[in-house]
């Protein structure tokens, strides 16, 4: 399998890991798009929430309760944050497996997150 995210998952390649339980891993993105850029993974393999199964929706819950919490650890709960599933190419999505990322803390370039011009 040589998904980057797996890799990481398995503790086969390195990430500045920042949150992890039985059901997802959170970690610094490597190439933040805002001040605070932090990726909240699911630990199965699922390539995107196309492919997100009913059975899939404690996982879905999960990252969400935890981007909440990140929030609060990084003090951006008040001032505001972004919470996005890019989907697909199109969607910006590169890495085919599911993640959210948690934006905030004052926008780099004051940018859309994820997306690039064309
Ligand atoms: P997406 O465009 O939604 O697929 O987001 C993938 C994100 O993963 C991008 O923001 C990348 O900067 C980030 N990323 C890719 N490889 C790594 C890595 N090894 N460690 C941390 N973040 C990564
Ligand atoms: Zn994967």
């Amino acid at each position: 399998m040589d998904c980057i995210f797996c890799q990481i998952v398995q503790g086969k390649q390195k990430a500045d890991v920042v949150y992890g339980n039985d059901k997802l891993i959170a970690f610094k993105d490597i190439s933040p798009k805002a001040n605070i850029h932090l990726l909240v993974v699911s630990k199965k393999h699922i390539i995107s929430v196309n492919e997100l199964e009913n059975k899939d929706k404690g996982i879905v819950g999960e990252m969400v309760l935890a981007a909440k919490s990140l929030a609060k650890e990084f003090g951006i709960d008040q001032s505001g944050y972004r919470l996005v599933f890019n989907v697909g190419r199109g969607g910006g999505q590169i890495v085919d497996h599911l993640h959210l990322h948690l934006l905030g803390g004052g926008f780099l370039n004051n940018g859309q997150p994820g997306f690039t011009d064309n």
